[in-house]
């Protein structure tokens, strides 16, 4: 096991050390396939097979200069510690058979609320990413909208229940859309409010959108961290509106309520402690590894009532059930990696590297502008759109860039156009990276 172990945390920090000068595509194809074997394979043979079949198609996406999706790397000792998790193997359910696990979540998850400005008393579910996060926090807005009107969804299900309305961005993230699916509510239940220029919600169409029907059970999504440019909603002046008519507000955080970390960009989430839940993703802006992400909710006894299980082999069980607030049961310990990212950082840390990451999507910006291409959003986060001209042409470079491998962004459509969509999240891009991704677009555009 030591020379096992041994080898595959020496071929991780091998790959890991590659990454600065890595070109960012696969070599080559991934090497599985084959039949089923019948016989066992030792150990050690196994890992050389899976490093040789895995080793060619291999990406450089935690490298620092992968610009798609928003994704980060993965810190140092967040690394470490996740691979502790895996070494120990222990199980983060309860507190009589995961005392570590559940402890270090509650310590994790108090730091979260301090840096994210989520009130200390709201709960915190330890879940796989900003859906499940999303799923968690509108499973508990169903059940508090329907239990105030006097209806148990829980045990009585959507059929028949009092109608709700879903109230949401038209620029809210898909995420949001395949929650309501699995909540029973389906995706057009939406009623969609408009965004401003910049993709942030319209607050007065929001004020419209919920007085245009007569009161009813009521949900509203909002956004920190608009997918594409990176645009906050107003929640000082939303959250008010929603609970004036009543409902609950769903902050669905990502990535941007990371925002409230770094002073300089703290003013982006302003309002953030009213809402009612909110999800936030570790493994994006906060650089560990997947799959982390969290589910607060401002009512504890809400986020638990709506999902909770019970069973007669777990009654008796620890006093603190942290499986009542995921929609997962057995779960991997994956509050170590949290915590020591945190610990790592310091509140100082996270707020440097989620300002670096901003003054680095700017530097993108002001360089691709100089350059004489368009950019399309206001950056106010880390989020950078740009054309090329025509789609077409757009997608043209795109994809010399992708093939050209010293950078990687994706491709997107914003508002019926084709763009760039460049996203700076990891914790080890430099100013220098920036300049050579820079010089390697141009130098794409121009072929
Ligand atoms: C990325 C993202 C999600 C989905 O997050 P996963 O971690 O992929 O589950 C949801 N909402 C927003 C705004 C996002 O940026």
């Amino acid at each position: 096991m030591h020379e096992l172990l041994r080898r595959a945390a020496t071929h991780a920090a091998d790959f890991r050390a590659s990454l600065p000068e890595r070109p960012i595509p696969a070599r080559g194809e991934p090497g599985f396939g084959g039949p089923l074997p019948a016989a066992p394979t030792p150990p050690d043979k196994v890992l050389e097979e899976l490093i040789e079949a895995a080793e060619p198609a291999l990406m450089a996406t935690p490298g620092p200069r992968f610009f798609g999706l928003v994704v980060g790397g993965a810190l140092p000792a967040a690394t470490a510690a996740d691979m502790l998790a895996v070494g120990w193997d222990q199980l983060a359910f309860n507190d009589l058979v995961g005392p570590a696990p559940v402890a270090v979540e509650e310590a994790a998850g108090a730091w979260l609320k301090e840096l994210l400005g989520i009130p200390a008393t709201a709960s915190c579910g330890f879940v796989t990413g900003a859906q499940g996060a999303n799923t968690v926090g509108l499973a508990a807005a169903r059940h508090h909208v329907l239990r105030a009107a006097g209806w148990d969804v829980e045990r009585d299900g959507l059929i028949g229940a009092p109608r709700v309305r879903v109230v949401a961005s038209a620029e809210r993230h898909v995420t949001v859309d395949r929650s309501l699916r699995l909540l029973g509510f389906g995706a057009r239940i939406v009623e969609e409010v408009r965004a401003d220029a910049n993709g942030a919600v319209d607050t007065e169409d929001l004020a419209r959108v919920l007085d245009s029907r007569e009161p009813a059970p009521t949900i509203v999504v909002l956004q920190t961290g608009n997918v594409n440019t990176g645009a906050c909603d107003d929640l000082r002046t939303a959250i008010p509106i929603v609970h004036r008519h009543g409902g609950w507000a769903h902050v669905d955080g990502a990535f941007g309520l990371w925002a409230a970390a770094a002073p300089q960009r703290r003013h982006l989430t302003d309002g953030v402690e009213l809402a009612d839940s909110w999800g936030c993703d570790g493994h994006k802006w906060l650089n560990v590894p997947y799959d982390s992400a969290f589910a607060f909710v401002s009512r504890p006894q809400v986020h638990a009532a709506a999902l909770s299980m019970t069973a007669a082999y777990l009654t008796g069980a620890g006093g603190r059930q942290v499986a009542d607030r995921t929609v997962e049961s057995s779960r991997r310990a994956r509050g170590f990696a949290v915590w020591a990212a945190l610990r790592e950082l310091g509140r100082d840390g996270v707020a440097e590297l989620v300002e670096r990451c901003c003054r680095l999507a700017r530097r993108f910006a002001d360089g691709l502008a100089d350059a004489g291409f368009e950019v399309a959003n206001d950056v106010v986060l880390n989020q950078v759109l740009v054309s090329f001209g025509e789609g077409e042409r757009t997608d043209e470079v795109i994809a010399a860039v992708q093939r050209d491998g010293t950078c990687w962004m994706g491709g997107t459509t914003w508002r019926g156009r084709r763009f760039m969509r460049i996203a700076v999240s990891n914790y080890a891009t430099t100013e220098a990276d920036v300049d050579r991704s820079v010089a390697a677009v141009v130098r794409c555009a121009s072929r």
